[in-house]
């Protein structure tokens, strides 16, 4: 007979065990699916080169909701995420007006603004303020990621209720600070940052929090509201805007899951989904990749909409306008990772030596035009030939993730179109040579870098596709872009993780408030689950 649960999670990253962890806590017989050896989706830590440790594909932490870390005991289970200090732009010879070749700002105040004064004062003077503003808008518009988004075409009126305390609020804010969140909803990173800061590296450096996940440039109308996305974590406790998880990110996902099992949940690795099982219109179970099936009450997806409507459910199951909807949704990856296993640091050019300025967030930043031109080779489906590159040593706030005097390197890039010009092969035949241009523009900085690197990978977005199962690539099972976002995520009429199948739910990053470690959709999602059948039991 086949077994049964109350529910099915589909996929083990941190939001389908997020999912788990409340349904369970409600008392609910839960298993989670996941098709890999670990859990954690894009939150997963992997020995990839012996004795090295890595946050494989998400490396930084900051917008997890305290909410959940309460609500799920998540310090008690492992969590503990050290603090990050600053971001270190290096620079080429010549390019500050005195001083060293680079821009650094660190959390201590007083040094960031004297840093600041050495590129300009008005910048200087403007920091506090913009900082300030920023807070402001963050807090305004944070709620809306414990909102389930109403259905704009819907009929009952409850669903707009929590859209009214937002209202209020907005009608409460200074009429500048009005005028500020409409620049944010409408402007390029570049051109909302313009308007503070003359310093091109600082301009650089902040624009491209608007870029990452995107397959827009830094002048791109809408990269502002993304500018805008990563600042919401930074105000949940100053002195931790960002930081690094111990043991990597999977610390985080390994914390929840613990977290997960002790409420009751059970988790199935190597336990790949083929199909959802639906009769007479509503979800039933589960076959899995090996022919098994398993029945119960309600099964949610984590995985991205695409890959769970287009490709887990049954071809002719969905309406065709609802399948088209799902296809307009837009992926289109443009990140890449290349993690890199050293036995010595690199050295930079600009502040030689194993300085403080190794410890925090190393962006490879130089100018909006250099990051615009990175756009660029984008655009034409190459790879950016200097491209953006954010690298962290993880090493030096947490040892253990290498033995003694080795480190490891996480660079997150940017562009790495998925869709690559025909005339240059595939994603397998360009790999390599990815990886050799993120090495040479890092060698242009930090000349020592080949001789320190003793093991490589590189991450093309079809190998993030391949591995993490995230469509085209996307790292947020979807852009961010604002048309795909709210009410809209994924589909217009479905963004309350409920789906045209009954019993069926989404509750991974394609659903509001959409991606980054936050678990905010996990979260949502189970409490959804929860309120609809009680809602359908009374
Ligand atoms: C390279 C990269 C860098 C990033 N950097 C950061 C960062 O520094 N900070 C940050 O906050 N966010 C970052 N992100 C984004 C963040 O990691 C993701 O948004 C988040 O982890 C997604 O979590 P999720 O649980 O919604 O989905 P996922 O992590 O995508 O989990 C879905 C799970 O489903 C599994 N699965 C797929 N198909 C099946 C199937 N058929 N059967 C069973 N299981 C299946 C997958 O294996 C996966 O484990 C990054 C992402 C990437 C890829």
């Amino acid at each position: 007979m086949a077994q049964r649960y109350d529910a099915l999670v589909i996929g083990g990253g941190h939001n389908g065990l997020i999912s788990a962890a409340y349904l369970a806590r409600a008392g609910w017989r839960v298993l989670v699916l996941e098709r890999r050896h670990v859990v954690g989706g894009a939150a997963v830590t992997e020995e990839i080169v012996p004795g090295f440790r890595f946050s494989v594909a998400s490396y930084v932490v900051s917008l997890l909701r305290p909410e959940i870390i309460r609500e799920l005991n998540l310090p008690r289970h492992g969590l503990d995420i050290l603090p990050l200090d600053g971001t270190f732009t290096p620079l080429a010879e010549g390019s500050a007006p005195t001083g060293g070749d680079y821009l650094w700002r660190v959390n201590d105040h007083g040094r960031t603004i004297r840093e600041l004064r050495r590129w300009s004062k008005l910048d200087a003077e403007a920091y506090d303020e913009y900082g300030r503003l920023m807070v402001e808008m963050a807090r305004f518009i944070k709620p809306i990621l414990g909102i389930v988004p109403p259905d704009p075409t819907g009929r009952d009126p409850r669903e707009f209720l929590p859209l009214g305390g937002l209202l209020r609020s907005f009608q409460k804010l200074p009429e500048t600070q009005q005028a500020v969140f409409v620049q944010l909803m409408t402007m390029s990173a570049a051109d909302f940052l313009g308007q503070w800061f003359e310093t091109d590296p600082l301009k650089a450096t902040m624009a491209v929090s608007g870029i990452i996940g995107t397959f827009q440039g830094v002048r791109s109308p809408g990269t502002a509201y993304v500018l805008l996305h990563h600042y919401m974590g930074e105000i949940d406790g100053a002195f931790r805007a960002w930081g690094i998880p111990k043991g990597g990110t999977g610390g985080v996902s390994s914390a929840i899951a613990s977290s997960a099992r002790s409420f009751g949940a059970e988790i199935r690795t190597e336990a790949p989904v083929a199909r959802i099982l639906v009769r007479n219109g509503r979800a039933t179970g589960v076959a899995l990749e090996s022919g098994e099936e398993i029945e119960a009450d309600v099964v949610l997806s984590s995985v991205d909409a695409r890959l769970t409507f287009l490709g887990l459910v049954e071809p002719g199951t969905l309406e065709p306008s609802f399948e088209d909807e799902v296809r307009r949704f837009k992926f289109r990856g443009s990140s890449g990772k290349v993690n890199l296993a050293v036995d010595r640091l690199p050295d930079f050019r600009s502040l030689p030596g194993e300085g403080e300025h190794l410890r925090g967030a190393i962006s490879f930043s130089p100018s909006v035009d250099a990051m615009e031109q990175a756009y660029d080779d984008a655009k034409y489906g190459r790879f950016s030939r200097r491209p953006y590159i954010d690298m962290i040593i993880p090493t030096l706030v947490d040892p253990s993730m290498a033995s003694p005097g080795k480190h490891v390197i996480s660079c997150f890039v940017q562009y790495a179109p998925y869709h690559l010009d025909p005339s240059l092969g595939g994603w397998d035949e360009q790999r390599e040579a990815f990886g050799d241009t993120v090495i040479d523009t890092i060698a242009e900085h930090a000349p020592n870098i080949r001789d320190v690197i003793v093991g490589r990978q590189v991450l093309t977005p079809l190998d993030l596709e391949r591995m993490l199962g995230l469509t085209e690539g996307n790292i947020f099972q979807g852009e961010l872009s604002l048309e795909q976002l709210f009410f809209n995520r994924p589909v217009p009429g479905y963004a309350r993780f409920r789906t045209p199948i009954r019993d069926l739910w989404l509750c991974g990053s394609a659903t509001h408030p959409g991606g980054g470690i936050m678990g905010a959709n996990g979260r949502l999602a189970a409490l959804e689950v929860l309120h609809g059948r009680k809602r359908s039991a009374a």
